[in-house]
C-alpha cells in the first residue's frame, strides 16, 4: 500500500550517507495483524496436514519402499524448506526506515505517517505502519511486507511451496494416468477419491496455482528491476537500473552457488548491514 509523499529539500542536509537498515539482531520484527496472523496459521495448517494425509494415505500404504521412502524422504525435505522460508520471510526485518529518520543527501521525501525522511524506492506500508525499503507488496500469506531483507527468502517460499505442490500433483496424478494408459477406465468411469485425497488435491492445487503466480511475478520484477508496486502502479523509470542477472544477485547473493537455494543464509547486503549497525 502506498502513501503520498511529501517532496523535500536535502541540500542543508549532509551528514548521512544513507538512511541506515534495521540489522536482524537489533530487534524483534513481527507484524501485529490479526488478518496476516490468520493467513500464517492457515498457511502452517494446509501446508502440516497435507504432509499427514500424504504419509498416511498415499505413502505408507504402499508395500513398495522404493516408492514411498525417496518420495517420503523429498516431499518433507521440501516441507521443511518452505516452512523455514515462510518463518524468516514473516521474521525479517523487511528494510523499515527507522521512524522520525532525519534527512540525508538521499532523502528525496517525507513520509507523513513515519515522519521519516525517505530515499528513493522507499514506500511506506498501511498494515506494517513503516516505510520499507524496496517495498515489493505487503503478502498477507507471510504478514510481512517483502522488501529488500527478505525478498530472498519469499522467493525461495513461493519456489518449495511451487516444488512441493508440483511432487503432490504428480503422486496423485500419475497412477490415474497409468490405469487409463492399461486400458481399465471405459465409457462410465468415474474418478471418486476419497475424502482426504481430495482435500489433498485441492491443497496442492491452490498451492501450485498460487505459488506459480508469486514466483512468476517475483521472477518478472526481478527481470524489470522494479518492485511489484512500482510494475502496478509506477509508470515512471520504465528502464530497468541493473541487469536481470544484476538484480538476482543482488536479491539472493554476490554469488552463484547452492546458498541461493538456502534459507538459512541471508543475502550478504543483509548482513554487510547488521555488522555495520551492530559496530
Ligand atoms: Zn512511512
Ligand atoms: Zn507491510
Amino acid at each position: 500500500m502506498q502513501s503520498p509523499a511529501q517532496t523535500h529539500g536535502t541540500s542543508e542536509h549532509t551528514t548521512r550517507l544513507e538512511t541506515p537498515l534495521q540489522g536482524p539482531k537489533q530487534r524483534w520484527w513481527f507484524v501485529w495483524d490479526p488478518l496476516g496472523i490468520i493467513f500464517v496459521i492457515a498457511t502452517w495448517a494446509l501446508v502440516l496436514s497435507a504432509a499427514w494425509i500424504l504419509v498416511r494415505d498415499v505413502l505408507k500404504p504402499s508395500n513398495n519402499k522404493l516408492y514411498s521412502v525417496p518420495n517420503g524422504v523429498g516431499f518433507h525435505l521440501l516441507t521443511f524448506l518452505a516452512l523455514v522460508s515462510h518463518l524468516r520471510t514473516m521474521l525479517t526485518d523487511p528494510g523499515s526506515v527507522p521512524l522520525r529518520n532525519p534527512p540525508g543527501p538521499d532523502t528525496v521525501c517525507y513520509c507523513p505517517f513515519c515522519l521519516s525522511a525517505i530515499p528513493e524506492r522507499v514506500y511506506h506500508c498501511m498494515v506494517c505502519k513503516r516505510c520499507i525499503r524496496k517495498n515489493d507488496h505487503h503478502c498477507p500469506w507471510v504478514n510481512n511486507c517483502v522488501g529488500e531483507n527478505n525478498q530472498k527468502y519469499f522467493l525461495l517460499f513461493t519456489l518449495y511451496i511451487g516444488l512441493m505442490s508440483t511432487h503432490v500433483l504428480l503422486l496423485l496424478g500419475i497412477p490415474v494416468v497409468r490405469s487409463h494408459a492399461r486400458g481399465e477406465w471405459n465409457a462410465r468411469s468415474t474418478v471418486s477419491p476419497p475424502a482426504p485425497i481430495f482435500f489433498l488435491f485441492l491443497v496442492a492445487l491452490m498451492g501450485f496455482i498460487l505459488a506459480l503466480v508469486m514466483f512468476c511475478i517475483q521472477m518478472c520484477a526481478i527481470y524489470k528491476d522494479k518492485t511489484t508496486n512500482e510494475m502496478m502502479y509506477r509508470n515512471k523509470d520504465s528502464q530497468g537500473r541493473q541487469s536481470m542477472w544484476d538484480n538476482m544477485k543482488t536479491v539472493c547473493g554476490p554469488r552463484v552457488s547452492l546458498v541461493w537455494l538456502s534459507p538459512f543464509h541471508p543475502p550478504e547486503r543483509y548482513k554487510a548491514s547488521a555488522q555495520r549497525n551492530m559496530a
